[in-house]
């Protein structure tokens, strides 16, 4: 496999969040970084943060349309002659109650990830197959994907099928040398946007505590006493895609500090 320096990565949903710390970070390495997002502007802002248009460009793609992901991928080709590097990032989270989740809500969650990311990686994969190199595919998955919790039916199932989407590529993949992997982050307040859909609000509500102590509430109820920031779940991307972790594929990694082993 080639070396992260020389790889070239496409970031969904990388305008803000998770998705912006995975984009520095593997720009930080020397890959080139393709930044996806809904809004151009914000993704081309992005990309401006990381550096000039041979380390990083933006485009917009919303994860939901085929063509508008088979465009930013033929973006990426055009702009920086291949593909090495995927993380299906994108998304949002509702954070609302059976009786309270709509078909909307249902159906806006699980386009975005469970489909969305099915897209993506189609995508990514016909080019990483045609170009014979191996590759990596990263789902941000979550520690929902796996432990049950109040007030989030339709995110926890939607990161469950991205979940058993990390085991069926890896295995469908494998032979063409493309890893597969998920990264399983808790409790991400402090950098994300994800307050901007109502999440924070309602997570608040669930715990009968205040929006603005939702980090500190996190980190206290983690193994480390740590609150976890988009940079450690950005770290943990990295190294999964580096050649030590040649051998893994199909692996959840939890950046949680501890919860889901508590
Ligand atoms: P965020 O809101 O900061 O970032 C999400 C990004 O995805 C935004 O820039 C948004 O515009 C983009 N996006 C949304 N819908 C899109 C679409 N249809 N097409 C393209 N882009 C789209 O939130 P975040 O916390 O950084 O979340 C990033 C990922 O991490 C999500 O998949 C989320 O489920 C996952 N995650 C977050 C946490 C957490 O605690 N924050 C925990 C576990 C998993």
């Amino acid at each position: 496999p080639k070396k992260l320096a020389t790889r070239i990565a496409l970031v969904t949903g990388a305008a803000s969040g998770i998705g912006k710390a995975i984009a520095k970070r593997l720009a930080a390495e020397g890959a080139a970084v393709v930044i996806a997002d809904l809004d151009l502007a914000k993704a081309q802002a992005a990309a401006a943060e990381i550096g000039n248009t041979d380390q990083a460009i933006g485009v917009a793609a919303n994860v939901t349309d085929a063509a508008a992901i088979d465009q930013a991928v033929q973006q990426t080709l055009l702009h920086f002659g291949g593909l090495d590097l995927v993380v299906n990032n994108a998304g949002l989270s509702l954070s609302k109650s059976l009786l309270d989740t709509t078909e909307q809500d249902w159906d806006l969650q699980h386009d975005v990830m469970a489909k969305g990311s099915f897209l993506v990686s189609k995508a990514a994969a016909k080019v990483l197959i045609e170009q014979g190199l191996g590759g990596d595919i990263v789902y941000i998955s979550s520690k929902n994907s796996v432990f049950a919790g109040p007030n989030n039916i339709a995110y926890s199932a939607t990161k469950a099928d991205q979940a058993h989407q990390v085991r069926l590529l890896a295995a469908e993949l494998g032979e063409h040398g493309v890893r597969v992997n998920g990264i399983n982050p808790d409790g991400v307040v402090r950098g994300s946007g994800i307050f901007a859909s109502g999440w924070g609000a309602n997570r608040a509500k669930t715990y009968g505590i205040e929006e603005q102590d939702l980090g500190a509430f996190y980190a206290q109820r983690t193994i480390l006493k740590r609150e976890v920031v988009p940079e450690n779940v950005a770290n943990a991307v990295y190294a999964i895609c580096t050649d030590d972790f040649s051998h893994t594929t199909g692996l959840h990694v939890p950046v949680d500090a501890g919860v889901a082993a508590a």
